[in-house]
């Protein structure tokens, strides 16, 4: 125990998304001094500001919403298999409301600077708005896709109409009948927002630099009915979702690729093209993610279902990735996206054969033409993964920048705390067994874990507890390693780290951001830490103890 002043609260947790609510619900009902600071004016994080036509769900909103009360689930009407950004926000306020968290929260609360009182063992907080406050614990819920990026080209600030990224999509509606638009993008957010506007605005141009892979969403509605059988499978649900790598309930065929014949294996990719969600990337051969030629063989099939698709083969093509295979990223999921291009008014840019030159005061200049906007959107994605933590200041023991140390890319033990940043905790962390599954089932086993070890930390009268160097270079040699396996190491992805439009991600960076493992293999893994006594974790003035093995 040191003799400095206490902190004033016992718990900072930094973000009221997904990950916010249920953290400070956890607090709370443990009796801590606990608050979320938000820099956005309410709740919601992801939900509450990508309000662009089309946010949707690719996670089944039934797996998607929060497990832990039973009366939850059993009050919460799911409208649709996957459900639109504003039913999604009115949830995460329902579910805030309904345990009173909304006390616990501080809006326009923008956390700049974290730095670490090595003397007093706790965290110094500056906000945007000049506050101060001290904690003991800080517990970042920052988001893994938070902080969106525009490209990297001139005159951005030029342009004389109305231009937003699609995070920042206005909340009033915005008028789009008879605009010209553009789209400067066609990753997830663009193939969600291509589908939806096309038929509602004048023009539409698309302008893309690489295409991606995406299949149907196959999205329909649930009656009352429907709802009753879901909500009496809910326990199956989430059993089936812990026990598949990504926490959905799609399990991967079991059968080998080269087992069966051509026949069964397009069988079996005719029946997923037809099913809703990830069914085509998660229920497919496991092969697809590991094997060059199985995926080729499957990427080739996707590929035709696109020629049929789209009327004019030259767009068809130029729609069709040929850097890299389905499923090495995360696969956008659409509805009706290729057949926006068979639309009069919707036309496509290919940007690698005459690249965007700069933004002009009435719309975009490429190597080719000159082109005039009313409105242009930008769907360029987002500083993914460490955004969040290169924009906090956050200096651990001894001064040590977070930035500064994951220059080459994160490392972390467990994806859940970082030696040298003691009483400092990320549910939901880069290297965490969140980012590669569906997100609110890494979420609530990151939250549930950290909130264990708080309590072990309470129990003990602990005031400071640190991950050791040994545990986090296991750790993060473990999940580099296990790259070497997946063909999504060669992507140019946000699971690679890999950004043009961010200075220093241009070429992916040197370590990994994602574990790949699978939720029942890390959810196995922090278990046994725990078990052992948080084997890798050193409390207050303890010397190093053994670190945990990796797998
Ligand atoms: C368009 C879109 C669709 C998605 N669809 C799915 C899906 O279908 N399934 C799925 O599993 N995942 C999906 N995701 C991923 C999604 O981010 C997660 O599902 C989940 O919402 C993450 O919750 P979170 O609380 O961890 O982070 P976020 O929702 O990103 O919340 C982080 C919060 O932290 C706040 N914050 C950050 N920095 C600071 C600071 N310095 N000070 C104060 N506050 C700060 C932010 O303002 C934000 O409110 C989607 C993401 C996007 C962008």
């Amino acid at each position: 125990m040191t003799g400095s002043p206490a902190p004033q609260y016992d718990a900072v947790v930094i973000g009221a998304g997904v990950c916010g609510i249920y953290q400070i619900k956890r607090l709370v009902d443990l009796g801590m001094r606990a608050t979320v600071l938000e820099a956005a004016a309410d709740l919601g994080g992801t939900w509450y500001n990508n309000r662009y036509p089309g946010a949707r769900f690719d996670s089944e909103s039934y797996t998607y919403g929060f497990s832990f009360s039973r009366e939850l689930l059993d009050e919460w009407h799911w409208k649709e298999r996957f459900s639109g950004q504003p039913e999604n926000l009115r949830y995460l306020n329902y579910v805030a409301d309904k345990f009173d968290l909304r006390r616990h929260m501080q809006f326009n609360a923008k956390v700049e600077s974290a730095v670490f009182d090595e003397a007093a063992d706790l965290w110094q907080l500056c906000l945007a708005d000049g506050r101060k406050l001290t904690s003991r614990f800080l517990i970042l819920g920052i988001g893994l896709l938070s902080i969106p990026t525009l490209p990297r080209v001139e005159g951005i600030e030029t342009f004389k109409g109305r231009s937003f990224h699609t995070f920042h999509w206005p909340h009033e509606p915005v008028e789009l009948a008879g605009k010209r638009v553009a789209v400067i993008g066609t990753g997830a957010t663009a193939i969600q927002v291509i589908a939806e506007i096309a038929d509602k605005v004048g023009d539409l141009t698309v302008f893309q630099r690489r295409p991606n892979w995406s299949a149907p969403l196959n999205n329909s509605p649930i009656s009352e009915a429907e709802m009753v059988e879901i909500r009496s499978r809910y326990d199956e649900i989430f059993a089936a979702c812990s026990r598949t790598p990504g926490g959905f309930e799609h399990e991967p065929d079991r059968r080998g690729f080269y087992e069966v014949t051509r026949e069964e294996r397009v069988a079996l990719w005719d029946q997923l093209y037809e099913q809703p969600g990830f069914g085509i990337w998660l229920a497919n051969f496991r092969e697809i993610f590991t094997d060059e030629a199985a995926n080729a063989e499957f990427s080739a099939y996707i590929a035709d279902r696109i020629r049929r698709r789209v009327k004019d083969p030259k767009v068809a093509e130029k729609l069709i990735p040929k850097d890299h295979g389905f499923g090495v990223q995360r696969v956008p999921l659409e509805t009706q996206y290729f057949e926006a291009y068979n639309r009069p008014n919707v036309h496509l840019v290919d940007l690698s054969e005459t690249p965007l030159v700069r933004v002009t005061e009435t719309g975009l200049q490429t190597t080719e033409r000159e082109f005039a906007f009313d409105i242009i959107v930008y769907a360029t994605g987002f500083d993914a993964i460490t955004g969040a933590y290169d924009h906090i200041d956050i200096r651990g023991a001894g001064g040590e920048r977070l930035a500064e140390k994951w220059r080459d890319g994160p490392s972390t033990f467990l994806g859940v705390m970082i030696h040298g940043f003691p009483n400092l905790f990320m549910p939901a962390g880069p290297q965490s067994g969140s980012a590669s599954t569906n997100y609110p089932r890494g979420i609530e086993t990151g939250v549930n874990w950290c909130t264990d070890l708080l309590q072990h930390i309470r129990a003990h009268g602990y005031v400071r507890a640190e991950a050791t160097a040994e545990a986090e270079a296991r750790w993060t040699d473990h999940v580099t390693k296990m790259y070497a396996m997946m063909l999504m190491r060669k992507a140019k992805s946000w699971f690679t780290g890999y950004n043009s439009n961010v200075p220093g991600h241009e070429a992916g960076r040197v370590r990994y951001f994602v574990y790949n493992g699978g939720a029942p293999k890390y959810v196995a893994r922090i278990n046994d830490v725990a078990a052992k006594g948080y084997e890798g974790i050193v409390f207050d003035g303890e010397s190093e103890r053994p670190a945990a093995a990796a797998d």
